[in-house]
């Protein structure tokens, strides 16, 4: 198995250096640093262990520049639970030593060799196997399963112990093995894709060189899947992923079969029959059809997957939250983590970042909405994992009612079939009520004060109604050089119905460097103390402020209406 992007953690300036260093060896690898103790560093997190603690579930790589001794109390907890074991290694902060501690079966020595390498100095591998043989003989690169894990760890020692072997099938990366070999050995290491009998003198290797193409989902795929296997005296574990015909692509029993199968699904053009789609997704395999509609083909060499036919294409209309890192969701940094190409406003796409070298960025003007959303259709539907990068929320004033309105539109099936989801962030006005304290605490309204998508009248009628209807209102888009005077009658709206004492809250780069809180009053609000970046928000009848300990003022309003009731 070959690892993912490994996290290289860091928890002070002096680290930096040296993760820098081993972020030439896996340029892709970001560097989380400890805020407030590490500048410029690729990421910042608030908390060691609970991020240490998160990359682990997530199965991420981990590179953590401290003590060993502090890694390993961090996991401890997670250790007895079954589930993820990513390779997990602490490098000393000066470089000098590389320890991988976590991750054996997951490429935990292939990777302290590597950053070794990168440092120049030794990696502390302390696995005999390794030391022996050079290599991991349970852990066959990617591309390759191994049969059965505890039978393989008997067969390890049994060649610690002295045993010669053999090899049966072409396993060119064990042509570097220092291992005894001998064509009449009785133990032997098996490459090959036919299902066998579990033998303690046989350590078996599957390439997963086989695919499954399916006609037509039916009812319980994953059997259906395994008795074509069967019949074809193919192991399961040599299953690379399922083909089916693009007319099937939204078909949520597939995407459910192919979880099961812990595979992945691609799919090409409808052929006349079983054989010819199996053929056309792998035109060099040996198709053996088993039912009209299953039919296994089978390579030599695993499959190399961009090869075979194409992925579902994915769209995904992301919200950043306002800025700071820790209020971003974490499905969207999964999303982040996974896109191909990512469409968006220069700005937030620079505040999506950083991205690795092999993520396409397609930035454009803020206004250019429809035709940003199109363009990630496009995209998506050639396969392409797309991301739509939105500040706050995304369905607020924001990219996911354009990218619904361009699918809407649009009659092409590509385009219908592409999986669409749309992420939720922190919007502006929630992150700013929260910094104030609860001013929204009560039913409110949110109002965008641009004028460029509605008609002006319409915005005047919705403020009278809603500072009728007492309550608390948060404006977007308050003011901009090109509506210099719509907030300025906005507010002589709200004051129609308000005294001038209510409370107003403006957040202006909330969550972002050099964000600044203030409140004021409705009587005192002037248009010019407001900017585009500013999100205001102006208090009902019962919304109050008193003075926090800190300086500055909490507001907020309560959550009953008319009679305080009694507590
Ligand atoms: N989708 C975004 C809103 C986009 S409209 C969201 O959910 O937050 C843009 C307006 O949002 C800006 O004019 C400003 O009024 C407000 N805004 C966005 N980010 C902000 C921030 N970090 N601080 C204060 N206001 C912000």
């Amino acid at each position: 198995m070959t690892h993912s992007t490994p996290a290289i953690v860091i928890l002070g300036q002096g680290s930096l250096a040296t993760a820098r260093r081993i972020q030439q060896v896996y340029p892709a690898a970001l560097i989380h640093g400890l805020a407030g103790r590490v500048e410029g560093a690729d990421r910042t997190y608030p908390e060691f262990g609970a991020t240490l603690r998160e990359l682990y579930q997530q199965d991420t790589p981990i590179i953590a520049l401290c003590a060993a001794g502090i890694v390993i109390r961090t996991l401890a907890a997670l250790l007895l639970e079954k589930g993820a074991e990513p390779p997990v290694l602490a490098v000393a902060e000066d470089g000098s030593a590389v320890v991988p501690l976590l991750g054996g079966l997951g490429g935990v020595n292939v990777m302290a060799r590597e950053i070794a390498s990168g440092l120049q100095v030794a990696a502390a591998i302390t696995t005999s196997g390794e030391l022996r043989f050079g290599t991991c003989l349970l852990n066959p690169p990617s591309g390759y399963a191994l049969g059965d894990l505890e039978l393989g760890k008997r067969f390890v020692s049994d060649l610690l112990a002295g045993h010669s072997v053999r090899i049966e099938g072409a396993a060119p990366w064990l042509e570097q093995a220092q291992l005894v070999e001998d064509p009449l050995a009785q133990r032997s290491i098996h490459v090959g894709s036919n299902a066998r009998e579990a033998s303690a003198n046989e350590l078996v290797i599957y390439p997963r060189s086989v695919a499954v193409a399916i006609g037509a989902a039916a009812a319980d795929l994953p059997s259906t899947v395994c008795a074509a296997l069967q019949q074809a005296n193919v192991a399961v574990q040599a299953l690379a992923c399922l083909v089916a015909p693009d007319t099937e692509m939204a078909n949520p029993v597939l995407h459910e079969a192919a979880v099961a199968l812990g595979v992945p699904l691609r799919f090409v053009a409808p052929a006349s029959d079983i054989g010819a789609l199996a053929r056309s997704a792998v035109p060099e395999a040996t198709i053996i059809a088993t039912t009209n509609n299953v039919a296994v083909a089978v390579t030599e060499q695993p499959l190399d997957l961009t090869q075979v036919g194409r992925p579902r294409g994915r769209l995904a209309v992301i919200g950043l939250g306002p800025g700071a890192a820790e209020l971003m969701v974490p499905a969207v940094k999964a999303e982040l983590a996974r896109a191909t190409d990512v469409l968006g406003y220069e700005t937030y796409v620079r505040m999506a970042g950083p991205f690795r070298a092999d993520q396409v960025l397609h930035c454009t003007d803020n206004r250019e909405e429809m035709q940003r959303a199109r363009h990630a259709f496009e995209l998506a539907a050639r396969g392409r994992s797309v991301i739509v990068v939105s500040s706050g929320d995304p369905g607020v004033f924001a990219m996911a009612a354009a990218v619904l309105e361009a699918l809407h539109e649009s009659s092409d099936p590509a385009w219908h079939t592409v999986e669409l989801e749309i992420l939720p962030g922190v919007s502006a006005s929630l992150a700013t009520a929260a910094q104030a304290g609860a001013p929204l605490g009560h039913d409110f309204c949110v109002m965008s004060l641009s004028d460029n998508l509605k008609p002006w009248s319409i915005i005047e009628k919705r403020l009278d109604l809603a500072a009728e209807a007492d309550l608390a209102l948060a404006f977007y888009n308050p003011i901009s050089r090109s509506r210099p005077w719509q907030l300025g009658r906005a507010l002589e709206i709200v004051a129609q119905h308000r005294k001038p004492e209510t409370p107003v809250v403006l957040g202006r780069d909330i969550g972002r460097p050099g964000q600044t809180l203030r409140t004021t009053t409705l009587g005192a609000l002037t248009p010019d103390q407001v900017d585009m970046r500013t999100m205001v928000l102006v208090g009902s009848s019962t919304t109050c402020a008193f003075p926090r300990a800190e300086g500055g003022d909490w507001v907020y309003t309560p959550r009953w209406y008319g009679e305080k009731p009694a507590s």
